[in-house]
């Protein structure tokens, strides 16, 4: 299973249209809620956990206005996430500590990154799109914060996922690894780029090859895909097969580009090739490495 996917929650999004039993849920004992603030999660414990907390304690840490997400069942208990008031963010400091979640991914059970994804891409979302792309107007949450809705001219609008194509390109039992311009020093990862409009999978990831590194992809095989909640993008693992291992840097987005053999590129996993870094094993970049080094 790939990090940030599999979510344990049922997102039942037939109870979202029900105003009266999400206002309920927000008062049930039995709720879970789970607080963040400045989109960092409140998590706690040893070994780290996602920090869920009883309606109770949740009272008066948020505004009227707040954004809440209902996130899904588990099993019966519906929960939620709830963006915490700037004033009231020490308030939950009792309960565990609020995080960046990058800084904790590689801490967390699965099931609560996956659930800590979904809360923190949703709740960016929301906090970034206060007016209607339409108009301009003042929107505002509805279906239990998975859209919002114009007052004004009655537009709605959903929350956005982001496709990027993630690949590993591969040639003669080497493999092509890129460091980015603003990475920190040694970070090496599959080249990565936006899909665009118009265009398949298949399509973006030459493009995106060609542009990168000057090399021309044939053949391209679906690996994987990640919910990346940084901010909002899917990422679309994939292997592709390249012409030649000549390389045309584009500097602008890489500072370098190396071809690695497997023995190389399973140290690099191992953390033992003398000077580069391999991408965390909460990234999708990983995993295709990995399958293909296995
Ligand atoms: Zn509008």
């Amino acid at each position: 299973l790939i990090p940030f996917s599999g979510s344990p929650l049922d997102r039942a999004a037939h109870l979202r249209l029900d105003g009266e039993w999400l206002a309920a849920r927000r008062r049930d004992p039995a709720s879970l809620i789970l607080p963040m603030s400045r989109l960092e999660a409140l998590v706690t414990g040893d070994p780290l956990r996602a920090a869920f907390l009883a309606p109770e304690f949740c009272e008066g840490v948020a505004a009227s206005d707040a954004v809440c997400v209902f996130l899904g069942l588990d099993g019966g208990r519906a929960c939620f996430a709830l963006d915490v008031a700037e004033a009231e963010r020490a308030v939950l400091g009792t309960h565990g500590e609020f995080r960046e979640l990058r800084g904790v991914a590689a801490l967390l059970p699965a099931k609560d990154l996956a659930i800590l994804g979904q809360a923190k891409a949703t709740v960016d979302w929301h906090l970034r799109h206060g007016f209607c792309a339409k108009c301009g107007a003042t929107s505002a949450p509805a279906e239990g914060g998975h859209k919002r809705v114009c007052a004004v001219c009655g537009a709605e609008h959903f929350p956005r996922t982001d496709p990027v194509v993630i690949m590993l390109a591969t040639q003669g039992g080497m493999c092509l690894l890129g460091r980015g311009r603003k990475w920190p020093p040694n970070f090496y990862s599959c080249l990565a780029g936006f899909m665009e409009p118009g265009e398949d999978i298949e399509e973006a990831v030459r493009r995106e090859l060609f542009e990168e590194a000057g090399v021309v992809a044939g053949r391209v095989d679906y690996f994987a895909s990640q919910p990346w909640p940084f901010p909002s993008q899917l990422m679309i693992g994939c292997f592709a097969e390249v012409e030649g291992r000549a390389l045309k840097l584009d500097n602008d987005e890489l500072a370098d580009a190396r071809w690695l053999t497997r023995e190389e590129a399973r140290a690099l996993l191992k953390g033992e090739f003398e000077g580069l870094r391999a991408p965390p094993a909460f990234a999708i970049a990983h995993h295709l490495i990995k399958a293909w080094v296995g």
